[in-house]
């Protein structure tokens, strides 16, 4: 295999072999934009490292001759003495994973080569600095030295020397931190710093490939779903310095307006510095406009590189960029990150730009960022007290206790506690409670810092640099506005404004939804600002092209009229599943205890089944009146009888106390006979959807009348309803057969009664392996299909998903036998094929066969993409996702 490419022979469309980093650094190399030279090692050969444990022998070679390339190309050596080269050794793997691996920089500083800095830079100070920074990178990150260590000893020098900040140690100092920090590696890792700088290098490649699998790292992919196999790319880079003087400088920057997509100038920059300082927050920074004054040549060269980036990616990228001496340097660049928001904004702008089309603008937002703009948000009418404004780095609104660390916010989430993590600042160390917390504050760092980029990596809401606040780790407390808040205490934050108060705050529907749910003009009307006008815009062009283009129809899952309603408001366009279980609970259990104490005595099930009719008759003119003129896809009772029963244990226990008390209660007792009769050790797989109706006579035949007299009486009143009647759980056509038999009776003395015509659809739900697979001849009985994917995934995999879940699935999404949850996300390796058999069987009989599916697999967006191509009809989902469900399918279809 080859391991190593240079950046002139890679491009952006290997992000597989030379991850994200290194694929766009080839990339901007062949655009002739200014990348310090350099050479990625490729994700295989990090695969093989992970493999073998040990780096493959011919990458060492490769490294030479990649190395000596550059080397000459340059005229200068790495670690020379005159003049030295150099390098950082960088990863960068195919998903982005902010600040979770490692990087060194000033690879090739040694005792002799620092003299030839200082020499070429002529600044000894900056010279034993990059060197303090090697000794102090490599230590902790190649020799696994605890960094305090290091950071103790600098701390401890500025002290004695009594200045405060970094900057003011001079180059003496510097040197006398350079020995200290050596013997702190001599101590620690009993071999002295090496010296050798391709030792170094290659040192620094092996620990920039094993930080693939940090602990953090390890986590981070796991919460993002991201494979644990993929493997990190490592960049050896030529380093560039930003800290040579008042010409030089580091920073950021975006190639338009990350929030609203509008073009100009946006980012940081940070005069006389290092790349790494801007990253850390350490120094602030000034806006990146501020540049054009301090350096114009330089400026003008960056707005070219920015504007040329964004026509060939034709997307809003960010960049990283060093100034040494006045010379531009690009040392990254990638599609930006972006908030929800700024995505469907930065979509339509470039489309009112003719960069891409509405197809393209559909494929450049998603599901779950539309998700986003639907979080309820902090009711602007509520009485709070404003407690300080930080800068508004990830959007949503939280309300949490305060905890201070990983181990409160783990423990307090555990307890069923919302938790918001405030920090003075975040490091890779707080990912844990991170990941944990609804909310993350911190008093210091702009919105590149790191709370603000793992924050809006993860979607969770962030309000950074909040510099009022006093962050008191060890005294466990927080100073603000004349507070001292501790663990425990409520602070609600919002991320879309930065504003933080004390206390609980009421949320109320985002403007987006009032959009989505009442209309344009509701919408623009409870915007506060022009920007959210902007956006409510944007979601409607980008939701109306998908709406236009996709195939999939969408329909919402309601067991209720208000549910119905809501759905139909947010563009379902009808009900996939009707669940009809709480029909038959809260007041009207006793009726349907009635029902199963009868037993053999027809009489007393008639008459219990008669008194449950009207009721549910009711229920389904409610549902059936709100989504008039849309089918409705009603399913007959699904789960096991004894879930509608008094629990075994209580009732024994309850009958046997009475029993000692001398009473004699005939009904309880039984009762008590019917429900041990009827206790199941697998209810899952017992007596439960269709096998109930065949086995319970007259349970199915109430609800189908009471469907049929609902529909008369609305048919009556002059509305338009449409029930389908779905079968739970069939596995055999003849199943479906004796349903049907019996609904269609049914209908048919319904409809002469009511002197309508009542030929109702009778559907099923392909649920069970065998359905999918007998689907040829099930689709003879059956005027539709919808595929239950939860019932299907249990069944396929044999996993009881109320048991599994909690007691092992972590594990298994740890070890890797699981990516993700497959009722989350279906496992179209698995349970895909059978979804595609029972279309393909269904269509074989029936070549019109109206085909869904209504599991809660229907809004997510992966199974969106996965049901278009399995050809289905529609999708049916919660009504909170019928938005997310109708962009993802126009995605799906583009
Ligand atoms: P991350 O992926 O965590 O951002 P990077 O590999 O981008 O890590 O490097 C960390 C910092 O070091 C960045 O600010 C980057 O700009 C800077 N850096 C990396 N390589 C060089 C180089 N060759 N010259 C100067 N600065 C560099
Ligand atoms: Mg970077
Ligand atoms: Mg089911």
């Amino acid at each position: 295999a080859k391991y190593v490419y240079r950046f002139s022979e890679g491009g952006m469309d290997q992000k597989d072999l030379l991850g994200g980093k290194g694929a766009n650094l080839a990339e901007m190399s062949r655009l002739g934009l200014p990348v310090p030279p350099g050479f990625t090692i490729t994700t295989e050969a990090c695969r093989a490292f992970m493999r073998d444990g040990v780096v493959p022998a011919d990458l060492r070679v490769e490294v030479t001759l990649a190395l000596r390339e550059m080397e000459d190309s340059l005229r200068r050596g790495l670690g020379d003495f005159h003049e030295p080269l150099l390098v950082s050794v960088r990863s960068g793997a195919k998903f982005s994973m902010p600040g979770m691996m490692e990087t060194v920089l000033n690879v090739g500083l040694n005792d002799a080569s620092v003299q030839g800095l200082t020499e070429y830079t002529g600044d000894e100070r900056f010279a034993w600095d990059s060197y303090r920074r090697l000794i102090q990178m490599f230590g902790k990150t190649v020799l696994d030295i605890d960094g305090d260590l290091f950071a103790d000893a600098h701390d401890a020098l500025k002290a004695e020397r009594g200045v405060k900040d970094d900057t003011e140690l001079t180059g003496a100092d510097l040197r006398g931190l350079v020995r200290t920090f050596k013997e702190i590696v001599r101590e620690q890792s009993g071999q002295d710093f090496p010296q050798h700088p391709r030792q170094q290098l290659d040192m620094a490649i092996e620990a920039v490939l094993r930080s693939w699998n940090t602990d953090r790292a390890v986590l981070y992919r796991r919460q993002e779903g991201i494979p644990g196999d993929l493997g990190t790319a490592v960049n050896v880079q030529a380093m560039v310095f930003g800290n040579l003087g008042p010409t030089s400088g580091t920073g950021v920057c975006f190639t338009r307006d990350p929030s609203t997509g509008h073009s100009g100038v946006y980012g940081d920059y940070l005069p006389n510095a290092q790349g790494e300082d801007v990253v850390a927050g350490i120094r602030n920074t000034v806006p990146l406009a501020e540049l054009e004054a301090i350096n114009p040549e330089a400026y003008s060269e960056l707005r070219q590189a920015m504007r040329r980036l964004e026509t060939h990616y034709r997307d809003l990228c960010d960049i990283e960029f060093t100034i040494e001496d006045g010379r531009l340097w690009l040392l990254q660049t990638r599609v930006g990150k972006r908030t929800a928001a700024a995505a469907f904004r930065v979509a339509t702008q470039l489309v009112d730009e003719d960069l891409i089309t509405m197809d393209e603008a559909i494929s450049r937002v998603t599901g779950a960022q539309l998700g986003k703009l639907l979080f309820p948000q902090f009711d602007a009418e509520a009485d709070t007290e404003l407690l300080t404004t930080g800068m508004a780095a990830s959007p949503g609104a939280a309300v949490g206790e305060i905890v201070f660390d990983n181990a409160q916010a783990v423990a307090r989430t555990e307890a069923g506690a919302e938790v918001i993590l405030v920090r003075r600042e975040t490091n890779p160390d707080d990912l844990q409670g991170m990941m944990v917390a609804a909310g993350i504050l911190t008093a210091r760092g702009g919105k590149t810092s790191h709370a603000a980029v793992v924050a809006r990596g993860m979607g969770t809401c962030a309000v950074v640099g909040a510099d009022a606040l006093d962050v008191d780790v060890a005294r466990q407390e927080v100073r603000v506005a004349g507070h001292t808040l501790h663990a425990g205490d409520i602070i609600a934050i919002d991320g879309t404004t930065g504003e933080v108060f004390l206390g609980e705050v009421p949320v109320v529907d985002s403007p987006v939804m009032t959009y989505i749910s009442h209309g344009m003009d509701a919408g623009l009307a409870a915007a506060p600002d022009e920007e959210t006008r902007e956006l409510i815009v944007a979601v409607h062009r980008v939701l109306s092209h998908a709406d236009d283009v996709r195939r999939l129809g969408v329909r919402a899952n309601a067991d209720t009229a208000e549910d119905a309603a809501r759905g139909r408001e947010r563009g379902a366009e009808g009900i996939g599943l009707c669940r009809t279980e709480h029909m038959f609970l809260g007041d009207r259990r006793e009726l349907i205890e009635r029902v199963i104490l009868a037993g053999d005595d027809d009489e007393e099930r008639t008459a219990a089944l008669e008194a449950l009719l009207p009721h549910q008759r009711a229920d389904f003119i409610d549902i059936l009146r709100a989504m008039d003129g849309l089918p409705t896809t009603i399913r007959l009772i699904d789960p096991p009888l004894h879930e509608f029963l008094p629990d075994l244990t209580e009732l024994s226990v309850e009958v046997a106390l009475a029993k000692e008390r001398g009473e004699v209660d005939e009904k309880r007792e039984r009762l008590l006979a019917a429900v041990r009769r009827m206790h199941e050790a697998n209810p899952m797989l017992g007596l439960r959807g269709v096998r109930l109706g065949l086995v319970v006579p007259g349970l199915f035949a109430l609800q189908v009348r009471a469907i049929a007299q609902a529909t008369a009486t609305l048919r009556a009143e002059g509305a338009d309803p449409r029930p389908e009647i779905m079968v739970p759980l069939v596995g055999s056509v003849r199943e479906l057969q004796l349903v049907r038999q019996e609904t269609e009776r049914i209908l048919a003395e319904e409809g002469r009664a009511a002197n309508v015509l009542l030929d109702l659809p009778v559907g099923v739900m392909i649920e069970l392996p065998r359905a999918a697979l007998t689907a040829h001849r099930i689709a003879e009985q059956a005027d539709f299909f919808s595929f239950g994917t939860n019932d299907l995934t249990q069944t396929t995999w044999g996993f009881s998903r109320d048991d599994v879940e909690a007691a092992f699935f972590s594990q298994y999404l740890a070890n890797g036998v699981l990516r993700i949850s497959p009722f989350e996300t279906i496992d179209g390796e698995g349970v895909g094929p059978l979804v595609r058999a029972g279309v393909a069987g269904g269509r074989a009989t029936k070549p019109q066969l109206k085909m869904g599916v209504c599991g809660e697999h229907g809004g997510d967006p992966e199974s969106i993409h996965f049901f278009h191509s399995a050809g289905l009809d529609y999708v049916s989902c919660s009504p909170y996702r019928v938005p997310v469900a109708r962009l993802e399918a126009g995605r799906a279809a583009v």
